[in-house]
């Protein structure tokens, strides 16, 4: 296979495409369950927060394995809701990984608290569990463990710090449905947790989120600030006053009926993209180069996002950034739906920088704050990370399978074998 790959130019320079055109269908499928729910709701009369939303809550519910959880209408507002539920306040600092999703670290300022970051691991992507307890002050409130790419965090080690040090843990678990630590899903092993239903998560339901938890009075906060501050229980009737300050983070009952349609879907997709990942692996494996993203012991990935990194060194380049980019310019001329998920590292975004959220450096500049260093630098597997990775998500998805991964891997190892031509 390899003499003939070399003997074929790349498609880049002209030579034919290892991935046809059509053949990675697009995520996410529909059938006739999304379309009887989804009209049943648009043609019952209740189409703001209703029936279809409390039964996606009990049906998320029992499938992650936790008792409480409240639909909203992102992911990121069931993280702000999270940051709400621990109780922390105006210039508490929270533990956040420096590579993730910006709302992993918006969310915390958007409750009036400082993101102090902690470098990843290079080799999970995941937060640096053993450099946690190094960011503890005394402001400290709680940590954000992020299952990035769907590989869990080892939720053992973020828990035993946390107890030691009195710390609240959420969980982002954004792009983690169905992961799996030491055989608990994500979402079930800290204080609360986060999950997203956006277009590209394991669950689309258009946009969408759910905030989850085992503890009623957290629920309770969360609620509070979920719709409009009226801090009502579920069952009691509205009196419309305000008793705290509230955002409107409510899900519509249209979403929650293609979530619940796509809901029942979810294992036999997640199975398949564990399945097709695997495959991916065992293809990839000694390809030139070539950095393949791995699975700790105890951890279950679900495969949200293929992640692989590039050793420039090997590939005989001195730019690795630059190397990256021409590699998967290279691969995307063969086809092969690959891209770079998020270049920046959190602590170099500008909001983070200039230390200003609300104006007049709020909260940074808030008296009980203490001092937060943003220096890039500090957390240098994060930047080796952003300057060597590329991912995939659709070619893994359902109903994607055998064919396109083979097509996919293909193509990845026909570019690497001939990086001259790069
Ligand atoms: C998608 C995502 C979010 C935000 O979810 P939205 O529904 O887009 O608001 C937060 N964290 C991570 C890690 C994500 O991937």
């Amino acid at each position: 296979m390899t003499t003939t790959l070399h003997a074929t130019r790349l498609a880049l320079h002209g030579g034919p495409r290892a991935v046809p055109e059509g053949l990675v269908k697009a995520w996410p499928q529909t059938d006739d369950d999304d379309r009887r729910l989804v009209l049943a709701s648009l043609e019952g009369g209740q189409h703001a927060f209703g029936p279809n939303c409390t039964a996606f809550q009990d049906e998320f519910a029992a499938w992650t394995g936790v008792k409480h959880a409240v639909a909203t209408n992102s992911g990121t507002a069931a993280l702000h809701m999270c940051i709400a539920a621990c109780g922390c306040g105006t210039a508490d600092e929270v533990i956040v990984p420096a590579y993730s999703w910006s709302s992993s670290a918006t969310c915390v300022l958007h409750h009036s608290c400082i993101p102090v970051f902690v470098d990843i691991d290079f080799a999970t992507m995941n937060l640096d569990e053993a450099q946690i307890e190094a960011a503890i002050t005394p402001r400290t409130k709680a940590i954000i463990a992020v299952h990035l790419h769907g590989l869990p965090v080892r939720m053992d080690r973020v828990l035993a710090v946390a107890q030691k040090h009195g710390l609240k843990v959420i969980e982002d678990a954004c792009q983690a449905h169905g992961a799996e630590f030491q055989g608990r899903k994500a979402g079930a092993w800290g204080d609360c947790a986060a999950f997203s239903f956006n277009q590209n998560k394991c669950l689309c339901a258009g946009e969408g989120g759910m905030f989850v938890t085992n503890d009623e009075a957290l629920a309770a906060t969360a609620r509070q600030l979920w719709s409009f501050g009226e801090t009502r229980a579920p069952g009691q009737s509205r009196d419309y006053h305000v008793y705290a300050l509230g955002w409107m983070y409510r899900m519509s009952d249209l979403v929650a009926a293609f979530g619940r349609a796509q809901l029942r879907k979810l294992d036999r997709n997640l199975a398949r993209q564990r399945e097709n990942a695997a495959l991916l692996s065992d293809l990839l494996r000694g390809a030139p180069g070539l950095l393949l993203p791995e699975e700790p012991e105890g951890c279950s990935h679900n495969w949200y996002n293929y992640t692989m990194r590039f050793d420039a060194r090997a590939l005989g380049a001195d730019d690795p950034r630059a190397l990256r980019d021409r590699l998967m310019k290279a691969m995307q001329a063969e086809g092969v739906q690959t891209g770079v998920w998020q270049s920046f590292i959190l602590p170099s975004m500008t909001v983070f920088q200039a230390k200003d959220g609300f104006g007049r450096g709020h909260p940074w500049s808030h008296p009980a704050a203490g001092p937060v260093d943003y220096a890039p630098e500090r957390f240098p597997n994060a930047l080796r990370h952003c300057a060597t990775h590329t991912g995939m998500t659709t070619p893994l998805r359902f109903p994607n399978g055998e064919a396109a991964v083979r097509a996919t891997a293909q193509g990845i190892r026909k570019v690497l074998e001939n990086v001259d031509q790069v």
